[in-house]
Formats: structure tokens, C-alpha cells, sequence
């Protein structure tokens, strides 16, 4: 690990003349809201907030930086679940929140131009407005586009459209030596050398700064609905989500939750949903431009749900009906933080493997005496185990007891074909699996795509891997 600097006074100063004193912070509140993200891990204040305003300023905050070395943690809104905008050595964290502007909807191009802050709801509004649609739907959605990027968000539509790298086309990225590249644009096609793009999208803020990016956007399908099926069985549930993919239909959502999840959701919304009594539940989630083709797909996916075991498929045909049963889907983390202490795993396994998934885990949750609640994007395979402290675990014990259990569920994703982090990334929280799962020369290879974007190592330092 490199040797960092603080920031003195006079490189303080320095950076003020860049952006501004009013945009330079160490106030208690900045530094301590700064130190988080939604991770459970425990905070990591900087030394200085930075807000910068433009490509301009973050150019220069980085070059000052990377000749003083001083680290720099690039944050977006600070929502993610593995502790990648921790400013783990301090330095600055570089907030993009006032970088939050929707340059151009480009129609002609089906393109989207949007500076890093922007959030993931602001750019559904206003493309959702034109009749387009950007289809990744992390579900946050106060989460920015800049870390959306960073962690290359998936979401709530992942199964049908892909995760956000399949709607990147275009960045501008600050490097850490304050050069700023433009990596794709607006060509549709491109085979022209390595994909640099590529390797931005994902890596966490440990390669550059994105301070711009151009999105796909497709049009909108005109009509959306859902089912909501009851199942009497935790793995027949699960095996209902390998049938309907078996069956070749694709719905943009399919969502895996079971009985624990939608009790504490009515708890915390204190709303009910149209049923709670069953062990678990899927979510089938369908879009067309017809009414024909909305019903087919609709009955279809009703029909297998119910060979497969469910008991029942409420079809919410009302948009106050859909948003009630996303608002309890996408509001679980938030429900889960708010009555427990807990962590959350993010596998991802071919989805043939789910229902075995599902029954196996049962017994890890067992055997390290925490409890597990799968709620997840079953569709693409990606399920989030939330590990749940049971009351009468003394917390000295938590600790060891979650990442006992976590461990296990990643071993059992490897030993199926999957990953550690379908969606969140890896950052701090879960940087100790990156080896296990892809060996030590790719590790290798990694570090020196690092190197060559950041010799000094100042951006983000001390995430994805040990
Ligand atoms: C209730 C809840 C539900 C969630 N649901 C989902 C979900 O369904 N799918 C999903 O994928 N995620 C989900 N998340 C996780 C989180 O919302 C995403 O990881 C999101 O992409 C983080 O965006 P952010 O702006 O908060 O980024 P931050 O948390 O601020 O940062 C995340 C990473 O991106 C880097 N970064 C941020 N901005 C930039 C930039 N401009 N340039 C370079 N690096 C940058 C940071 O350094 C860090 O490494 C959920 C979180 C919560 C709390």
C-alpha cells in the first residue's frame, strides 16, 4: 500500500480556489454523513468533502491530488452495499451530487447525455416523458447514474434488458493524473481497440471519475402488469422461476420472495398485500404494446405459476395495484436495515440452480444460528440473501456468525457456477472473494489495469481486493 498525505493547508486552499470555498467541507456533519454508504460497515470520515461543479474542477482537484498523494474516494449518493465509498484512508471524498444535470435527450440517436449525479429516478422521468425508456432499475432510486455506472448496477428489469453496462455508451472519465478521456459516444457499433469502456463501467471509481455519460435509450413499451402468485412451497416457488424461463417467455421482472419478507413489509409500510399467508412468492412482471400480447404473456406465466404449486396469481391491472406490491419489492433492504441488524449477500447463479440454491442455504442459515431471507431478482439468477441476527445473538458474536454464513453462501455459488456479487460489487465489504472466485492470475491482471490507470494508487485504494 502506498504512503498517503494529508491534505494541508496550503493544498486546501488550493482546491477552495478550484471549487469554491463553499464547496470544500469538513464540518462534523459533512465529514460523518461522507464516512457511509448503506453497508453495515463501520464509517470512514474523510478528511475533506469536495463538490466540484464541472469536468473542469475535477480535473484539477485530481491532478493537485495525485501529485500530493492524497487519496480520493469518488461518491455518488452513497447508496451502495459494500462499503466501495467508504474513504477508507481518509483524503477526500469527491462528492458528484452537484454534477446532477440531463444535458440532452438526444431522439434522433435514441441517446441520453447525463452528468454523474444525475439520479436513476430523474432519468426515468425525463426519458419516460418522451416515450423512452432507459431500462436498468436498481432499486434505489435515489441512486446516481455516476455510481450506477461504478458498480454497473442491475435491478428490477435486468432479466429482460440486461444490467446498465449494456446502456453505456459513451463516458467522459477523469484519470487520476486529471486527464480526461472519452471513452465510446454515440456510434451505435464499435470494434475499434480494447473496450476501455468496458472496464470503467463496473470498476468501482478505482480506475477514473466519470463526469459524463451517454445512455441508450429504446422506446417505451405502452402497456405493463403483473402477477403476484402464493405458493405453498419455499422451492416450488423457486422452481416455478426455472419453469417459465424453460418456457421461453420473458418478463421484464421476476421477482423471488418468501413469507418473512412480505410480513415485515406490511409491518413497515403498514399496508397489506393481497395475500401473506403462503411460504413464498413470485412477482412475474410483463410489458407489450397490445392488450392481446400483455394477456398472453400474462396467462402464460399465470398458468405455470399455478401447475408449478401456487395456489393463486393476483393480476394487478391497476397501476396503484403494480406500484403497491414494487413499492413492498423494491422498499425490502430499507425494511430489513430499519427492524434488523443484518448483511446482505449478493449471489448470482445460473438460474437452473435456484431452487437447489434455495434449499441448501437453508442449512447454512442453520448451522451458523443467523436467519436467511432470499428476496431476489430470481430471474437472472441474482439473489439477495438478507442474514438476519436473531434476537438472542449477543452482538460480540454477530460479526463472526454473518461472515461465516456469507462465506458459505458464496462458496455455494462458486461450487454451482456463480459469482459473489451479481450486482452490488465488491468494494470493501466483500473485496476478500475476489481471489476465491477468480484465481490469482486474473487478480494479477487486474492490479495492472490498475496501475496503468492510476500508478499511485489514489483513487478509491484498498476496494475490490485486499
Ligand atoms: C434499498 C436499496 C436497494 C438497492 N437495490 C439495488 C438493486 O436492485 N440493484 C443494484 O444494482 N443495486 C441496488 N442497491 C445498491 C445501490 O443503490 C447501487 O449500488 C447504486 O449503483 C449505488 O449508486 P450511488 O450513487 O449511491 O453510488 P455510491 O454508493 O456513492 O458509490 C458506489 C461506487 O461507485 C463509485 N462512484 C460513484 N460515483 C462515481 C463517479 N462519478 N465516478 C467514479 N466512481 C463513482 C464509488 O466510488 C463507489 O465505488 C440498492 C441499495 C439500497 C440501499
Amino acid at each position: 500500500m502506498p504512503e498517503y498525505n494529508k491534505v494541508t493547508p496550503e493544498l486546501w486552499k488550493q482546491i477552495e480556489a478550484i471549487v469554491g470555498t463553499e464547496n470544500v467541507s469538513s464540518s462534523p456533519e459533512d465529514l460523518e454523513k461522507h464516512a457511509v454508504d448503506e453497508s453495515p460497515l463501520e464509517p470512514h470520515p474523510p478528511q475533506l468533502v469536495v463538490r466540484p461543479g464541472s469536468t473542469e474542477e475535477v480535473s484539477r482537484v485530481m491532478r493537485l491530488a495525485n501529485e500530493n498523494m492524497v487519496p480520493v474516494t469518488p461518491q455518488g449518493s452513497r447508496t451502495g452495499l459494500s462499503g466501495a465509498s467508504h474513504p477508507i484512508h481518509g483524503g477526500i471524498a469527491l462528492s458528484l451530487e452537484k454534477m446532477n444535470r440531463i444535458l440532452e435527450i438526444d431522439e434522433d440517436n435514441l441517446m441520453a447525455t447525463v452528468e454523474p449525479g444525475a439520479l436513476i429516478s430523474e432519468i426515468h422521468e425525463a426519458t419516460e416523458a418522451l416515450g423512452l425508456y432507459y431500462p436498468p432499475d436498481p432499486g434505489q432510486d435515489s441512486g446516481s447514474i455516476g455510481g450506477n455506472i461504478s458498480t454497473n448496477a442491475g435491478g428490477m428489469r435486468a432479466m429482460k434488458y440486461g444490467v446498465t453496462r449494456d446502456f453505456v455508451n459513451g463516458l467522459e472519465v477523469v484519470l487520476a493524473d486529471g486527464e480526461v478521456i472519452e471513452v465510446g459516444g454515440k456510434n451505435v457499433k464499435d470494434s475499434t481497440g480494447y473496450s476501455l469502456i468496458d472496464l470503467i463501467i463496473g470498476s468501482e471509481g478505482t480506475l477514473g471519475v466519470v463526469t459524463r455519460a451517454t445512455l441508450r435509450l429504446i422506446p417505451k413499451p405502452k402497456l405493463t402488469s403483473l402477477i403476484y402468485t402464493p405458493f405453498t412451497s419455499t422451492i416450488d416457488a423457486a422452481k416455478a422461476v426455472k419453469e417459465i424461463i424453460h418456457h421461453k417467455i420473458l418478463p421484464f421482472g421476476l421477482e423471488y420472495m418468501q413469507q418473512h419478507t412480505v410480513q415485515t413489509m406490511e409491518k413497515y409500510l403498514e399496508k397489506k398485500l393481497p395475500d401473506n399467508s403462503h411460504p413464498a412468492y413470485l412477482i412475474v412482471a410483463v410489458e407489450a404494446d397490445t392488450p392481446e400480447e400483455l394477456e398472453r404473456q400474462l396467462e402464460t406465466a399465470g398458468e405455470i405459476c399455478l401447475e408449478m404449486g401456487a395456489v393463486d396469481a393476483y393480476i394487478a391491472d391497476t397501476a396503484s395495484r403494480q406500484q403497491l406490491i414494487w413499492e413492498a419489492r423494491k422498499g425490502v433492504f430499507d425494511a430489513y436495515i430499519a427492524m434488523y441488524t443484518l448483511d446482505e449477500a449478493d449471489v448470482c447463479i445460473p438460474r437452473n440452480r435456484i431452487p437447489e440454491y434455495v434449499e441448501r442455504a437453508e442449512a447454512i442459515g442453520e448451522k451458523h444460528g443467523v436467519l436467511l431471507v432470499p428476496v431476489g431478482h430470481a430471474g437472472d439468477g441474482n439473489l439477495h440473501y438478507n442474514i438476519l441476527k436473531l434476537e438472542e445473538t449477543p452482538m460480540e458474536e454477530w460479526p463472526e456468525l454473518m461472515e461465516a454464513a456469507l462465506s458459505d453462501l458464496i462458496d455455494m455459488s462458486h461450487e454451482m457456477g456463480g459469482t459473489a456479487s451479481g450486482e452490488h460489487g465488491l468494494g470493501y465489504t466483500k473485496r476478500r472473494y475476489l481471489e476465491r472466485e477468480v484465481g490469482p492470475r486474473q487478480v494479477d491482471l487486474m492490479k495492472a489495469i490498475k496501475t496503468a490507470f492510476d500508478p499511485n494508487g489514489i483513487i478509491n485504494p484498498s476496494k475490490v481486493w485486499p
